[in-house]
Formats: structure tokens, sequence, C-alpha cells
């Protein structure tokens, strides 16, 4: 993992061609930026600032992809926030275009949104997609957490172009990008994303539990990450801790480095980290899973997912 390096630079600025509506260079054109992606927020169910958590970092979930000149963000937990003011410093005037794609609407995924500074530009777009909330439409759940009494400016008075779609299909495309969804086990309805770039795969399952009865949901679900090259999946307890929280909707570590080893992923990203997990228990649990990886000689890279920190993709050698 490196952090921001001149490649990046390029691929902001294929990224703001894209955005301003810009012919693209030939050149560009035939050398597209690597693929890349950026960690904002890694904690689950609620932000853990604090001098345990500065490593791994206490945001909530949020993720940012940039590729084939898109610019993609999964979920917008407070993680979003960081994230908006470096785009802001990024385009500056220049419209900015997004797409931000929700897992599904518990406040650690969306509670950043009032605080994405983009949204209060007028010559932003951003297109927000999910699928409906456990009750309500997604639009609601959204301007809800908006509403007086819990903040100052709703949803729909912001000055930025947002554009809310209730997706009915599991798969379509975000320009050259496929993305495919599939629902998670986790209370009320959420969903994982398979993201397919010209330089590789993305799959993205914040929060998510692999039932170890469900011999039926688990063959589909390595289906569906069958050669993912980077897997983001909540592994949020250990073996112990998940005995006490089976049907939480949360991620058993050696239950997930198992199932990513039967899917041939290339490299895991555990995510959605305990609220009670400090820095040296996250690394604890990563040297246990590199443990599990060499016992059965796979060829599986683990992290534990770490905010601030950018993965690119291909892997090193593959272009
Ligand atoms: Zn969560
Ligand atoms: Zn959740």
């Amino acid at each position: 993992m490196n952090a921001s390096s001149k490649s990046d630079d390029k691929s902001r600025c294929a990224s703001r061609a894209t955005a301003a509506g810009k012919r693209p260079v030939p050149g560009a054109a035939r050398a597209p930026a690597p693929t890349r992606v950026k960690f904002w927020g890694v904690r689950g169910s609620i932000p853990t600032p604090g001098p345990t958590t500065v490593k791994y970092g206490g945001n909530t979930s949020c993720v940012e992809v940039r590729a084939d000149g898109q610019i993609i963000v999964l979920d917008a937990g407070t993680g979003l926030r960081l994230l908006g003011l470096e785009l802001v410093a990024e385009f500056d005037t220049q419209p900015l275009e997004l797409t931000l794609l929700l897992t599904h609407t518990h406040w650690d995924h969306i509670q950043g949104l009032p605080f994405f500074l983009p949204v209060y530009k007028p010559q932003n777009h951003l297109r927000i997609l999910g699928y409906e909330g456990a009750r309500h439409g997604l639009q609601v759940v959204l301007a809800g957490q908006m509403e007086s009494p819990f903040f100052p400016i709703g949803l729909r008075e912001v000055p930025a172009n947002v554009r809310i779609e209730e997706l009915k299909t599991m798969s379509f495309n975000i320009g050259p990008v496929r993305v495919k969804a599939s629902f998670a086990s986790h209370p009320g309805k959420c969903v994982g994303y398979r993201l397919f770039t010209s330089d590789g795969s993305i799959a993205f399952f914040p929060d998510n539990e692999l039932p170890r009865q469900d011999a039926s949901g688990h063959r589909k679900m390595i289906d569906f990450l069958r050669g993912t090259d980077v897997l983001i999946m909540d592994a949020q307890f250990d073996t112990r801790e998940y005995q006490q929280h089976t049907g939480w909707g949360h991620g058993c570590l050696d239950d997930v480095v198992a199932l990513a080893l039967q899917a041939e992923v290339k490299r895991l990203f555990l995510f959605h980290h305990d609220p009670n997990h400090d820095d040296a228990r996250i690394s604890q649990m990563l040297v246990h899973a590199r443990k599990l990886v060499a016992a059965r000689k796979g060829k599986l890279k683990v992290e534990a997912a770490q905010e601030g920190a950018t993965v690119k993709l291909p892997a090193p050698g593959r272009r």
C-alpha cells in the first residue's frame, strides 16, 4: 500500500477531465490511470476517535474507488467528510461528478453525507445509488437524517445536484465500470458490490455474516467473489466473540479468511473493525489471519483496512 503518489495525481487529472466534460487527450485514452482504492473510513458501528485507534482509524465505512475515469464512493460513513475536503481542494470550482454506492442505510454507512462538502457546491453532480431501506424508500431514509431537529439543512435544500436512485436490478454500469450486487446476510436490506474495472475487480461487503449452516448461501457467495482482486469484507469478530454474536450480521475472521481462500481472492482487507478493538487488537487479528493462510499454503494476501491507505490495481507486474 502506498500513500498518494504521482500516479494518483494522474488519476485525479483524468477524473477531473471527465467530470468537466473535457475531451480526453488521446494518449490518456490509450493508457488510462491505474485503478486505485482509498480507505476513508474502516470502523464499524460508531466512530471511535482516540489514542488507541490512531493506526487503523476511527471513522466509519467509506471507500473511494477511482477507475476508468469514474469516481465511485462506497458508503457514506463518517470517513466521507474527509474525502469531501480532499475533493473540494482538488476540483475547486470545476464541476465534480461522482457516484455514491450505498450498501445499506445503517448510521455508520450514511452519517457522513450531511458533512460532505461537495453537496454544498452548486456545480457538483452526485448520483446516489442503493436499494430500498428496510422499511422506507431510500430517499425518505437519507433525507430523514437531515430533517429538523437532527440537522439544520435538509437534503432537498443543498445546492449540489443530488440524484437518489433506488436500484431495481442486481447488475448495472457506472460509466464503463460494470457493477454486480448481491444481498448480504445482515439485518434489514443490505448488499455487497463487485466492481469490474479494466484493472481487475473490487468487492465490498462491509456488513456481512457468513452463517455456518447455510451451505447454499455459502456457495453463492463463493461464486460471486471467485477470482476477486481486492475483497474488502466485514471481519469484525474473532471466533470467541462470534460465538456470543451469532446472528448479529457481522463476520467471523476465520470464516472470512476461509471464504476468501475458497473463492481464490487475491487480496483481502479486513473491514468494519469493532469499536471495542484497539490498534493492538486489530494487529493481532491480522497476524492470526495470515497464520490461517500460511497453514493452508494459500497465496491470499491479507491486510487490515487502514484509514488513509491507498491500494493500487493491478498488482505490480500485471500491467
Ligand atoms: Zn456497519
Ligand atoms: Zn449495518
